[in-house]
């Protein structure tokens, strides 16, 4: 595809997923950390409101705590979905796990949540124990995504539910932008996936789609500012001024460019048969 910063992008011909030359190999997303989480408690309303609309989306695709309350949420960093999807409103029952040692202290003695310190095809969860298990912005960053399908597959009870954020890369915006695309960010974005290639990974014989829609992302006006610096400095000051004044640099912005996407899948019992 193109070659960045020493990488080199390919694609499957077949199932569509891109990756760079060597994202096979690594082992550990541990190995990709420092990389990750970065102002994860500044950022906290911003957090709070992509839970909130994955939440919705749960909900719109019938995918209630009324149908039986136990989540994972994989990767679930500072806890921020976890503790949205607490609420008595939402009603889970959530249970995260997450391989950054900071991220986890913070989610278990600031949020009072329920999270375990490993990797998820490592953590030692029962099979079939979970109603719905996410994967918010993190399916990208997992090593040996085979296994991590066929973990959560075993790890949902029959009829379970999966949801995945994730961005794609057949997006308009995604296409437009070329190897410019902000989320081509090797090493610790390993996967860039399609339409297509999440449904070969949730093979139809394994998984019913049941949904499939771009999602705003919901970012900071600190972070949309600063990502303006490099590309129109006099607005991004102008506006970094507007928010000061406002009082509202914490503010979430939604950025809608479609390449930003939410996918459900619920896990199918003719495979068991
Ligand atoms: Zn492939």
């Amino acid at each position: 595809m193109f070659s960045m910063r020493g990488y080199d992008f390919v694609c499957c011909e077949w199932c569509d997923l891109a990756m760079y030359r060597g994202a096979e190999q690594v082992e550990s997303s541990e190995a990709l950390l420092p990389l990750r989480y970065p102002d994860y408690v500044t950022d906290a309303p911003v957090r709070r409101r992509q839970a909130r609309q994955a939440l919705r989306w749960l909900s719109r695709a019938g995918v209630e705590a009324s149908r039986g309350p136990h989540l994972l949420d994989v990767g679930c960093a500072a806890g921020f979905f976890m503790s949205e999807a607490a609420r008595p409103e939402y009603g889970w029952k959530p249970l995260g796990c997450d391989v950054n040692g900071d991220v986890v202290s913070y989610a278990r003695y600031a949020l009072g949540l329920d999270v375990l310190r490993s990797e998820f095809l490592d953590a030692p969860f029962a099979a079939g124990s979970f109603d719905v298990i996410t994967m918010l912005s993190v399916l990208q960053h997992l090593p040996r995504p085979r296994q991590v399908e066929q973990r959560a597959y075993a790890l949902l009870r029959p009829g379970g539910v999966i949801a995945i954020e994730t961005w794609n890369r057949r997006s308009l915006a995604a296409r437009g932008m070329g190897s410019h695309w902000h989320v081509y960010a090797p090493p610790s974005c390993l996967w860039y996936h399609s339409h297509r290639s999440l449904s070969v990974l949730f093979s139809s014989d394994r998984w019913k789609p049941l949904r499939y829609v771009a999602a705003p992302k919901w970012i900071s006006v600190r972070h949309a500012t600063s990502a303006m610096k490099s590309a129109a400095p006099r607005l991004a000051s102008v506006a970094r001024r507007t928010f000061r004044v406002t009082q509202a640099s914490r503010t979430a912005l939604p950025y809608v460019a479609g390449d930003h996407v939410l996918a459900i899948f619920q896990r199918d019992e003719r495979a068991a048969a």
